[in-house]
């Protein structure tokens, strides 16, 4: 069994179910969604992330709209089992005893893929390391790095200790995991009986690994001084190798797996570009994400599914066949999804929400460059349309980082938008947003809202999840949404493609395209031409769902990265 396995894929967070409180957004939703694709198509793949044990918070709003966060309990046993084997690294000097927690992740056809859990909660390690897997993106740059030597370092040696010793491929989702590269390499170096790594030390870990770059601007990559490098994990010779590790007095680690892997990609084809741009003397490609198909079909989609094409699940290429499903039925799926929605939304927030009025959709990351206020840009013109046109209602949710003051204040002030757009528009703000939640809201509403700040948005996933339900989206295009926006037809774009924003009349500009496209393209078709509006649904799911999923994702993995 273990020794079958040849690709190892790390993470920070991972979402793999809503109970269990890894993950924090798009980036582990996605490491699951990897996961469970893996499984369907029986890819000998084995995953390794953080336990998490204290979780991404619970968030609650106070009466102002403000954000505060409490651990979340949850009963890892539940969910976990624990492995005997152990495996420690060194930090300050320490020894950091590390165990694995086991969750077997099954396939539509039965196959499974391991995920182990990494846990430094062992009464043979110190308090204050003890907690190191803990939290999510909690503390301060030098328990972030200690956190990325636990996962790196420590991933490489439990998978080791677990009995994997057939491993060809080493995947690093995003920078978090580039030590596991550094490990490899003075793993190399032992074996060969040399002291310190050389040149063919790196050509051979080079051939071992691949990176999965997910940002497009520099501020987001992960980068420590190598002051605190050094007091962290000692000092040693790959340091000095400066073609592999070091600029300027600083680590930064998305150049640390850049220099370590033969096969680096970004996750939509403009981030790819985007990328290829930013770092000039590496051959960056594209894969683009995905999500898993059956986890984010509702209940209503996935018996149409069964009924209308069978074998969905095995072959999502197939939902290509969406296009025959009749419209009547297309239609009563998703009034059966809305009105799953409509009644959470309305018990949860006293909304006093309509299932029969045009709803849009907004939940994610409260990051500031998503712009979730774009639509309430000019409060009167939306108020007008909803008046005169057809009215709107807004369903929101979203976790702003604990640390993310502006985040935070978005929310405050989404919050206190919903009293001044009264009472043309109503809006509700869903607390804690997760896996559960996004699944409701995605399936439920009419239309997808995406109004991120060009570039930033390297895919996004959350209107790929409206797709497979036959919600369209209304987007800026950013991200994935340039490769799957046909206007009209799949859904509908805002504002132009290929220009960045950063100003306030870029702003202006993008929100004045989103009320034209309302009031003119998406509120029309909503409510006088139904038949075009269900017809554009059954793109969304042919065109859409069929291609932006992780079975096709996977597969380009499998090809171009893992046995290419
Ligand atoms: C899909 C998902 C995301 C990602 O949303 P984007 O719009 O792609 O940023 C974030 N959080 C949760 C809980 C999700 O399910």
């Amino acid at each position: 069994m273990t020794e079958q396995r040849t690709v190892a894929y790390f993470s920070m967070e991972i979402g793999l179910e809503p109970g269990m409180p890894t993950y924090s957004g798009g980036l582990g939703v996605l490491a699951g969604d990897t996961v469970r694709s893996a499984a369907d198509l029986n890819v000998p793949l084995v995953a390794v992330s953080l336990l998490h044990r204290a979780g991404y918070f619970d968030q609650r709003l106070d009466p102002s709209g403000w954000q505060t966060e409490q651990p979340v309990r949850w009963v890892i046993e539940d969910y976990l089992r624990e492995m005997p084997a152990r495996a420690s690294v060194t930090i300050e000097g320490r020894t950091v005893h590390i165990r694995a927690w086991e969750r077997q992740v099954m396939g539509c056809g039965g196959a499974t893929v391991p995920v182990y859990f990494l846990d430094s909660d062992l009464p043979e390690n110190s308090e204050w390391d003890r907690t190191l897997t803990h939290f999510l993106y909690g503390g301060d740059s030098h328990y972030r790095l200690c956190q990325e030597v636990v996962l790196g370092v420590g991933g490489v040696r439990l998978l080791a200790a677990l009995g994997y010793d057939h491993l060809e491929r080493f995947h690093m989702n995003e920078g978090h995991a580039s030590f596991l590269a550094l490990e490899l390499l003075e793993e190399h170096a032992r074996q060969a009986g040399r002291a310190s790594p050389n040149q063919d030390d790196v050509e051979a870990v080079r051939r071992r690994c691949v990176f999965t770059t997910h940002t497009p601007v520099p501020a987001g990559h992960d980068q420590f001084p190598l002051e605190l490098v050094t007091r962290v994990m000692g000092d040693r010779d790959v340091f000095r190798m400066k073609d592999v590790f070091c600029c300027d007095g600083l680590l930064n680690m998305t150049y640390l797996a850049l220099n370590l892997s033969h096969y680096v990609n970004g996750v939509a084809k403009r981030h790819g570009e985007i990328s290829q741009s930013m770092f000039a003397r590496h051959a960056i490609d594209s894969i683009t994400n995905g999500v898993h198909v059956a986890t984010w079909t509702s209940a209503p989609f996935r018996t149409l599914f069964e009924q209308y094409i069978p074998g969905w699940q095995h072959d999502n290429f197939s939902l290509r066949y969406a296009l025959n499903i009749p419209k009547s039925e297309v239609w009563q799926a998703h009034m059966a999804a809305k009105q799953a929605l409509i009644e959470h939304v309305n018990r949860e927030a006293n909304a006093g929400m309509n299932v029969d009025v045009l709803t849009l959709g907004f939940a994610r990351r409260a990051a500031t460059y998503k712009r979730a206020d774009l639509l309430f840009d000019d409060i009167e013109r939306l108020r007008a349309i909803s008046r005169n046109n057809g009215a709107i209602q807004v369903v929101y949710a979203g976790k702003a980082h604990p640390c993310d003051h502006d985040g935070k204040l978005l929310i405050q002030r989404l919050h206190q938008l919903q009293q001044q757009v009264k009472p043309e528009v109503r809006v509700a703000y869903l607390e804690n947003y997760d896996m559960a939640l996004g699944q409701l809201v995605t399936a439920g509403v009419d239309v997808w809202l995406n109004t991120p700040e060009p570039p930033q948005e390297a895919s996004g996933t959350s209107g790929m999840k409206a797709a497979v339900n036959g919600v369209p989206s209304l987007s800026i295009l950013d991200g994935w949404w340039i490769e799957g926006c046909i206007e009209g037809v799949t859904g509908w774009s805002i504002g132009d493609n290929g220009r960045d924003r950063n100003t306030h009349a870029d702003r202006a500009r993008d929100a004045a395209a989103l009320y034209d496209k309302l009031e003119h393209a998406v509120i029309p078709a909503f409510y006088r031409e139904r038949d075009r509006f269900i017809d554009v649904m059954r793109h969304a799911i042919a065109l859409n769902g069929s291609f932006f999923n992780t079975q096709r994702m996977m597969q380009e993995y499998v090809l171009k990265a893992y046995f290419g």
